[in-house]
């Protein structure tokens, strides 16, 4: 099957998504190809702060996301041994400490209103193999495999919205930078007792990091950091009395923990690092989100960020009749480093909070 659009995005997450939504609006022809089958996820970046709020309300996507549920945090706790020492509430302007919004309702929200627009397509089942050069070496189509079906699309503009280990990065050989944090994370989701209010609650267990968020639907997501690379040899220990440690930091969870957290295998591990790129984009392709700074977990960054990238290309792309992707580049690199470099504080002076309050 061969294709012709204006932008092929590569990746159906949330930036990509957004990005497609955005041009779409626009009446620029967009193809959004994502490998997986479907946009629902779990277990992905579903904080969205007050930055990634005011883009969904800008395009009148927040209204259909809070139909389909979602959850503000009226709360953040700072917990030790088992006992609550501090609480931040909300300033009362913005009324929340974060909201959380499951990526299947914001991909739902974002990909139901593309439909509306003559200029969107999408392929799901779909995964980019190889990107096509013309001979002055300017990238002008990706190939992809649908099942056994090759797919061939050309286009004006190719953009890399496919995560962390990013593919289209690769394939035009533009560089990474990565930074080991020294943890990964290990993530649980479990029912929240009935009497939890929506909120996120910290603990430090044996110096390490443990987070909880609130879920929308009655669910609490466990964040728990372990040193970097130690999972492999912490699944040869025993079970309990690892888990005994979140109980016993967080009693009120006690029965859901039992019941749902019975090995190893109910967790899941992020292999946690952040990167940048030097380079985001060259020769008809532009890299975006996580493809081009993967964040790490620390203030919930990820999302908002990707959201921000597409926000703020499609404006690029859309007001620029010769579109100056470098200089637009340089300004959002250097907001991109000023985050990185905030969780990088954080995460070393989090322990400081505890020494201080206990
Ligand atoms: C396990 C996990 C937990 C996370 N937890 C947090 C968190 O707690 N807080 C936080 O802020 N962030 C978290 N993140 C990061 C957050 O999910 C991302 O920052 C955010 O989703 C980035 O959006 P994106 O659109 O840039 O990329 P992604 O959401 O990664 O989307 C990329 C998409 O590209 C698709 N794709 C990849 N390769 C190809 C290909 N070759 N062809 C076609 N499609 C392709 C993928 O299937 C995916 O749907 C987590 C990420 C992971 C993986």
């Amino acid at each position: 099957m061969n294709r012709k659009v204006d932008v092929c995005i590569v990746g159906g997450g949330p930036g990509g998504a957004l990005l497609a939504n955005i041009l779409a609006e626009n009446n620029v022809s967009v193809l959004l190809i994502e490998r997986t089958n479907d946009f629902a996820k779990a277990f992905r970046g579903e904080h969205l702060n007050e930055e990634g709020e005011q883009i969904l309300k800008q395009h009148g996507l927040f209204e259909r996301i809070e139909q389909l549920g979602l959850l503000r945090m009226e709360t953040l706790e700072y917990w030790l041994d088992g006992e609550k020492i501090k609480t931040i509430e909300p300033a009362p302007a913005i009324g929340h400490l974060g909201i959380h919004v499951p990526q299947a309702h914001l991909l739902q929200a974002i990909i139901e209103q593309a439909k509306t627009y003559p200029t969107f397509d999408y392929f799901l089942n779909t995964t980019v193999k190889q990107l096509v050069q013309n001979e002055e070496g300017q990238y002008t189509a990706v190939r992809a495999l649908q099942g056994n079906n090759e797919i061939y699309i050309e286009a004006q503009l190719i953009i890399g919205a496919d995560g962390r280990y990013s593919t289209v990065r690769k394939l035009a050989n533009l560089d990474v930078t990565i930074r080991n944090h020294g943890y990964d994370l290990l993530w649980a989701r479990i029912p929240a007792p009935t009497d939890w209010t929506p909120s996120i609650k910290m603990t430090l267990v044996d110096t390490m990091q443990i987070s909880l968020f609130t879920q929308a639907k009655g669910y609490v997501q466990i964040g728990w950091n372990i040193e970097k690379g130690s999972y492999a040899s912490l699944r040869k220990q025993p079970f309990s009395p690892f888990v005994e440690k979140l109980t016993k930091a967080f009693p009120q969870l006690t029965h859901s923990v039992n019941e749902h957290i019975q090995s190893w295998r109910d967790f899941v591990l992020l292999d946690v690092f952040s990167s940048i790129s030097e380079q985001w984009g060259k020769d008809g392709v532009v890299l975006i989100g996580d493809a081009v700074h993967t964040m790490t977990p620390t203030g919930a960054y990820g999302l908002n960020s990707s959201l921000m990238d597409a926000h703020i290309l499609a404006q690029m792309l859309l007001q620029n009749e010769r579109f100056d992707f470098m200089s637009c580049a340089t300004e959002r690199k250097k907001q991109i480093s000023e985050i990185q470099a905030m969780q990088i504080e954080k995460e070393q002076k989090f322990q400081d909070a505890f020494v201080v309050l206990g």
